[in-house]
């Protein structure tokens, strides 16, 4: 997605070789008009699909998974990430390492929100090792849902997360995939 690699160009911060930041337009402010054609371009990517449900993850995920839901007229579900679990009985729970944070948050959905007959897609902000998709898949899987695939805004298809769930069989849509951050510069695959 052309728009998204410009302001990936011209607005992303490299911090790391691993490590990009996006807090103007994703990660902390918000660009509506970019999430809008985001949430667009998902669509139509994922136009071939019944799709009745869509998943994503606390916080980042939530803004280009609700324009997604916006524009294919579904309801968005948000993981929310919780440092202990005591009532579980309500709730599909899964474990997931943050590669930001590098801490282990226990994720859960309520039953209400997903059930056997949802056909899913999983959104979400980045794509690294892939734990966050492993854990969202995870509680998928417990309500008998259908994930139909996952969207991602910004893939680093230098980390291997994209390669193993693909290997999986996931079909995985991502809008900007980058080949390397080395020396402070951010490189994309064609
Ligand atoms: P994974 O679970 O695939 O290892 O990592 C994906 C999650 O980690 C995303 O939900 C995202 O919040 C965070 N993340 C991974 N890499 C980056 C990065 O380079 N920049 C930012 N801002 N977040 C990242």
């Amino acid at each position: 997605m052309e728009l998204l690699r410009e302001k990936i160009e011209k607005e992303g911060q490299v911090l790391s070789d691993t490590v990009l930041k996006v807090d103007s337009f994703l990660n902390h402010q918000i660009d509506p008009m970019l999430m809008k054609e985001i949430g667009e371009e998902f669509a139509n990517r994922f136009s071939d699909q019944v799709i009745t449900k869509v998943l994503t993850i606390e916080s980042s995920g939530i803004a280009p998974a609700t324009f997604l839901g916006l524009t294919i007229g579904a309801p968005v579900v948000f993981a929310r990430k919780r440092k202990s679990l005591t009532l579980t009985d309500n709730l599909y729970t899964s474990s997931v390492h943050s590669f930001t944070k590098n801490e282990t948050n226990e994720i859960s959905v309520s039953k209400k929100f997903l059930s056997a007959d949802d056909n899913v897609v999983i959104i979400d902000d980045f794509l690294a090792n892939g734990e966050a998709l492993k854990g969202l898949m995870d509680i998928v899987n417990q309500a008998g849902a259908t994930v139909v695939g996952a969207g991602i805004v910004i893939e680093k298809g230098f980390q291997l997360g994209g390669q193993l769930m693909r290997d999986q069989g996931l079909r995985i849509e991502s809008l900007a995939n980058i080949k390397s951050l080395a020396n402070g510069k951010v490189e994309f695959f064609d």
